[in-house]
């Protein structure tokens, strides 16, 4: 279960107390504050503070004094402009700090984001909850057989009952050993520190994980994106939508020059300008790879 009954109650309390503030509040992260929001079998993302809004990214970027904000059309105009020119610091203006409980093995992908701040729910210290992650059965996919980074079709059958038991199974017996192992009834009991190693990657941790808007883009853009693994992408997908409703203009920005959008080389540049003229462009006459050219297809072709 993501959140317990009584957390649940931690959480309506603090919702119960608002304070008048003179800081920027943005209406739609209000109504996520706190709350948390459910991924994966056992896992979360809750908002616990943010900074600034659409209008903080205007101010900065116009180094204003007061509000710093025109027309809603004028700041989404600047906004936009200020993404298509990679003009980032402004973004770096706004803040946000998340409790994310995920798997383990998606910790490892998330840490390797080096521009945030992290604390993380210490396995020396604390003991660590049974809780593993073990996907749905349309979740228990084949290894591709196109892409080595990648998965296929679902495994079905005998093979998809028997790995599904092994995924269980394991864990549960590595937990028993883990829960024996530091048990200190009628032994010493051994460290955590040392115990916890004997844990799969599929067990849940927690950490607080805070970063600026910029930064947090960048995580999303290729978090989000559909070659990300499967088991990180429906976290950014709820970090999106919390993300959307804090920030509408930048986000709305965000989705359309760096998600919808694509870079083009000056090889790739050069073919548009040339099929623009009539021509026909193939691999071999556009001095791009193959491999170049079957991306360069993809986004000419959608
Ligand atoms: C689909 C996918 C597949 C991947 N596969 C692998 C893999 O097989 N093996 C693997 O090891 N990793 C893999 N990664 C991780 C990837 O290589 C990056 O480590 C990860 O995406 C973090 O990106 P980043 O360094 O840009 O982000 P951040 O650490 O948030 O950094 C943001 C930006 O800040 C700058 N920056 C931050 N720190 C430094 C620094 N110390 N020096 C210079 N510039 C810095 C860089 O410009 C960087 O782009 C994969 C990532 C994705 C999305």
């Amino acid at each position: 279960m993501p959140i317990t009954a009584e957390q649940q109650a931690e959480i309506d309390e603090l919702r119960a107390n608002a304070k008048p503030t003179l800081r920027a509040v943005a209406e739609g992260m209000e109504n996520h504050l706190y709350k948390a929001h459910d991924v994966l079998d056992h896992g979360f993302i809750r908002v616990i503070d943010y900074m600034g809004d659409d209008a903080a990214i205007c101010q900065a970027a116009r180094v204003s004094y007061g509000k710093g904000t025109k027309s809603v059309q004028n700041d989404e105009g600047l906004i936009r402009y200020l993404m298509r020119h990679w003009h980032s610091t402004p973004f770096e203006m706004c803040e946000i700090k998340l409790h994310v409980k995920l798997p383990v093995f998606v910790a490892r992908q998330w840490i390797r984001h080096r521009t945030a701040n992290v604390n993380e729910y210490s396995a020396r210290y604390s003991i660590l909850d049974r809780e593993f992650y073990i996907p749905e059965p349309d979740k228990l996919a084949a290894q591709s057989v196109i892409n080595n980074q990648g998965r296929g079709e679902a495994l079905t059958g005998e093979e998809a009952a028997r790995v599904l038991e092994y995924l269980k199974g394991d864990a549960a017996r590595c937990y028993d050993h883990y829960a024996e192992m530091i048990d200190q009834e009628g032994q010493q009991g051994l460290a955590r520190e040392l115990a916890r190693m004997n844990l799969p990657a599929n067990i849940y941790t927690q950490w607080y994980w805070k970063v600026d808007l910029h930064n947090l883009f960048h995580f999303l853009r290729l978090r989000a994106d559909a070659h990300a693994q499967y088991e990180i992408r429906v976290y950014a997908d709820a970090i999106c939508n919390v993300v959307a409703d804090w920030v509408p203009a930048a986000y709305s920005a965000f989705e359309d020059y760096r998600m919808g959008g694509a870079n083009l080389s000056g090889k790739a540049i050069d073919c548009v300008r040339r099929v623009l003229k009539g021509e026909k462009v193939t691999q071999e006459t556009s001095g791009m790879s193959k491999g170049e050219w079957r991306e360069f297809e993809s986004i000419l072709n959608g």
